[in-house]
């Protein structure tokens, strides 16, 4: 029997990999996070001085680039040429390169064949933008995470802050509103849940409630598909 893998749409905020590693590490399952791998390409697009929205010059870019996802323990590493990049992709200035990048169709057709064989080769866990739509058409459980706008900016803001990065909840709200905007309406598989994916809004849950909505789906899907 083939491996299971589970698809995480939906916007910036809402939860997806917070809930998508809980469920990896409840079920076994390796947690694919394909922000991050956006966000490498926006960060070797950094490094080489090229602005975030210059196309030609990032589609360039990419047949030299080596980008490569590791694991240690069970948290997923990004190496770009061998180095590990994990802990300089996540800033703000990042999310708005890989937000600008991933909007490239030479960029996602580029990193479709490394997402589709981590679920060739593990039972995973896959959040991203475009997962259910896209990359794993046929994924056993697609989700549509989401949550109020203002909701997903205070969890943000709240986050950067634990991390020692310092923006205000206002700043937080305007890019994710402007990021939310680029996401849904590029042509380049926009934001949208798939048609067969299931709704779960975060918004009025507590984590440890979405953490279970979110296995109660998965154990559902695989019961009935006979896989436990
Ligand atoms: O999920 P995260 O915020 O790390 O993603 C960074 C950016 O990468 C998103 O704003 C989105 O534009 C892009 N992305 C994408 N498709 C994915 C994952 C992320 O377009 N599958």
């Amino acid at each position: 029997m083939g491996n299971f893998s589970v698809a995480i749409d939906g916007p910036a905020g809402a939860g997806k990999s917070t809930l998508a590693k809980a469920a990896a590490r409840a079920m076994g399952f390796i947690y694919v996070d394909t922000g991050a791998i956006y966000r490498t390409v926006g960060f070797a697009a950094k490094r080489a001085g090229i602005a975030p929205d210059d196309a030609a010059g990032v589609t360039a870019l990419l047949p030299g680039l080596s980008i490569d996802i590791t694991y240690i323990g069970d948290t997923q590493h990004m190496l770009l040429d061998g180095e590990d990049v994990s802990d300089w992709i996540r800033t703000p200035e990042m999310s708005d390169y890989a937000s600008n990048v991933s909007a490239m169709p030479a960029v996602r057709a580029y990193l479709m064949d490394m997402q589709r064989q981590m679920a060739e080769r593990y039972n995973v866990i896959m959040d991203g933008r475009d997962i259910g739509t896209v990359v794993l058409p046929n994924a056993g459980l697609k989700v549509f995470l989401t949550a109020a706008v203002e909701k997903r900016a205070a969890r943000r803001h709240l986050e950067l802050a634990e991390k020692g990065i310092n923006t205000t909840f206002e700043e937080v709200l305007r890019d994710m509103r402007i990021r939310d905007e680029r996401d849904s309406n590029r042509e380049a598989a926009p934001l949208r849940a798939a048609e067969d994916a299931v709704i779960l809004d975060t918004g009025d849950l507590t984590l440890e409630e979405s953490i279970q909505a979110l296995l109660d789906l998965i154990q559902a899907r695989m019961s009935e598909g006979g896989m436990v």
